[in-house]
């Protein structure tokens, strides 16, 4: 079986990691969730003052980037967690707040250089699936097997919404998680530096009215293809 690069790409809370995360474990490749590693250099703001009055202050993160040091590491459950400065953040990066600024945090192309350095070295010859924004398009542009997933606004919501309230958030409503992934869309895809696009060999799913299982089948279908070189 030959070790190929799968890029998957899309909207907010369309259900990339998961998705990516089940095909990886059953194909045996490595998952990486690169959306992780933004949010770790977010919350590593937020922690030491680089956003104040709503307002990412880019200078001082910028200077401040050479102290970050972002790692993963499986958990019991064989699920990769992310780790800044040696400290397992994995909780403290899926909230609100840092939602709310990972955006604007992610156009800033210090930032972008010194993640996508590390997501190339992460392939080491190693079959790979990775997601994001910009995996097809940047930082594997030669990926043999992209994606492009996207749903309706109000599903994406009502996803993040939910495991939002899983999570005991419960000081939180539906509009606001809407605005969020609304507002995150339009950055992520307006942003200059690696703007979020489909790659033109990009196959779009879109998930609005598809369920998990359906789902998995179909990409694990066209990943075998793939790996097979039947296409
Ligand atoms: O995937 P997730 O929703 O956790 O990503 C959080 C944010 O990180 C995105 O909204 C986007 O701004 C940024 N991101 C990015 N490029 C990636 C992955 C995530 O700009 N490859």
């Amino acid at each position: 079986m030959r070790n190929i690069t799968i890029a998957i790409d899309g909207h907010s809370s369309t259900g990339k990691s998961t998705v990516a995360k089940q095909l990886a474990d059953y194909i045996g490749y490595i998952y990486v969730d690169t959306g992780a590693m933004y949010r770790a250099v977010t919350l590593f703001a937020l922690q030491h003052d680089c956003i104040a009055e709503e307002q990412v202050n880019e200078a001082k993160l910028v200077a401040l980037l050479p102290e970050i040091t972002l790692h993963f590491e499986k958990n019991e459950d064989g699920k990769a967690e992310v780790f800044l400065n040696g400290k397992n953040v994995e909780k403290q990066i899926r909230t609100l707040e840092v939602s709310e600024y990972v955006s604007p945090v992610a156009t800033i192309s210090e930032v972008r250089r010194k993640l996508v350095e590390q997501q190339r070295a992460m392939r080491d010859g190693q079959g790979i699936v990775m997601d994001g924004r910009d995996i097809g398009t940047v930082v594997f542009p030669n990926a043999e097997f992209k994606v492009f997933m996207t749903a309706s606004a109000e599903v994406r919501a009502q996803r993040r919404y939910e495991e939002l309230m899983g999570r005991g958030h419960t000081d939180i409503t539906f509009e606001e998680v809407l605005e969020n992934v609304t507002e995150r869309d339009h950055i992520d895809s307006t942003r200059e530096d690696s703007p979020l696009v489909k790659a033109g060999d990009a196959i779009v799913i879109d998930n609005s009215e598809m369920n998990l299982e359906d789902q998995f089948h179909i990409l694990l279908q066209l990943a075998k293809d793939r790996i097979a070189g039947r296409i």
